[in-house]
């Protein structure tokens, strides 16, 4: 670059800077501008969730999380890994998941970047045994499709050993009985 175009370039961006004024706010004092399509963190209503997990197998980064344990399920968000893809409130069956606009999540406690939401799970009327269906999924089943009252509430063991049964019946009679 020659002598004068090195004087005259500062020279042509103070120009056009001079006519397109000042591009920045002072943030935090200033409010910025958010696009209405701006994706920012997500928020789970425990009111709603039935902790189903189609959002945990959605997520790409593995921000949310359904921790099992002998008589609870978790759901966990954690905001951190978050990518703000909102591809888990597509999949939520129930519209337990709404998008907001927030972007301001830097905190002093790692605690504050984590949402729990813990639900019973359901327990076999039959033998007892603990089944991976929480209470809410079940009743929200029941509500969508017709259980019959032999197999609500029931392990996938003690299902089977009734429609086992059931069907022997129809062909023999009751099990153990001659035919
Ligand atoms: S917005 Fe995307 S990354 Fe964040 S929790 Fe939902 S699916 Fe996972
Ligand atoms: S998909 Fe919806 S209902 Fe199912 S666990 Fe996630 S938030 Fe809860």
């Amino acid at each position: 670059m020659s002598f004068v175009k090195k004087i005259i370039k500062p020279v042509e961006v103070l120009v056009v800077a001079s006519k397109t004024g000042r591009v920045t706010i002072k943030y935090p004092f200033e409010e910025p501008w958010i696009s209405p399509e701006f994706r920012g963190k997500i928020e789970i209503d425990p009111t709603k969730c039935i902790g189903c997990g189609a959002c945990v197998n959605a997520c790409p980064p593995n921000a949310l999380e359904m921790i099992e344990s002998e008589d609870k399920k978790t759901l966990r968000y954690f905001v951190g890994r978050c990518i703000f893809c909102w591809r888990c409130i597509d999949v939520c069956p129930v519209g337990a998941i709404k998008g907001t606009r927030n972007f301001e999540l830097a905190t002093n406690d790692p605690l504050d970047l984590y949402d729990y939401i813990v639900h019973n799970r359901v327990k076999c009327r039959e033998c007892g045994k603990v089944t991976g269906e929480t209470t809410r999924m079940l009743k929200y089943v029941l509500e969508k499709a017709f259980v019959t009252e032999n197999y609500n509430n029931k392990c996938p063991d003690c299902r089977k050993k009734i429609f086992i049964n059931a069907i022997s019946m129809r062909r023999t009679g009751p099990v153990g009985e001659k035919t």
